[in-house]
């Protein structure tokens, strides 16, 4: 299997069977987040406790990029400290924008979604769940 095959596999599979679905309740901060280029719409909420994702959950419409993506977000960072989950927002930009991650931090599936790096107006697609979680923390002000 060719390695965009399996890619595309990863990608499909998280659209098809979205992992974290739905509404935290109670959640400690509810964020919305649009990108109007492609229609797409991302509600990402969160519980942190201790310093800790407890819970992250997402709903949403849009293109399969952006809704796999806000999946694989939900389960790359739900019960991980809020700081792994900033190294791993900043990680998952810098890919989508060709850089290289410092300290080369391993993405694991996440590393599906950099062939949409060939077709710059669905990195917003990629990108959005994450901008939207960026923006959770910010607003939780947990920095
Ligand atoms: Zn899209």
């Amino acid at each position: 299997m060719s390695l965009d095959t399996l890619y595309r596999e990863v990608i499909l599979d998280h659209y098809s069977h979205p992992r974290n679905r739905g509404v935290v309740e109670p959640a400690d901060v509810v964020r919305d987040g649009a990108n109007p280029l492609c229609g797409d719409e991302i509600r990402v909420s969160l519980r942190v406790r201790d310093g800790v994702v407890e819970d992250v959950r997402f709903e949403g419409k849009g293109c399969s990029i952006s809704q796999a993506s806000a999946s694989m977000m939900t389960e790359r960072v739900k019960g991980r400290p809020v700081e792994d989950a900033r190294r791993t927002i900043a990680a998952f930009k810098g890919m989508m924008h060709g850089e290289q991650a410092p300290g080369g931090d391993d993405l694991g599936d996440l590393e599906a979604l950099q062939g949409v790096r060939k077709f710059p107006v669905r990195v917003k697609c990629a990108t959005l769940s994450w901008i939207t979680l960026e923006l959770a923390l910010d607003e939780l002000g947990t920095a």
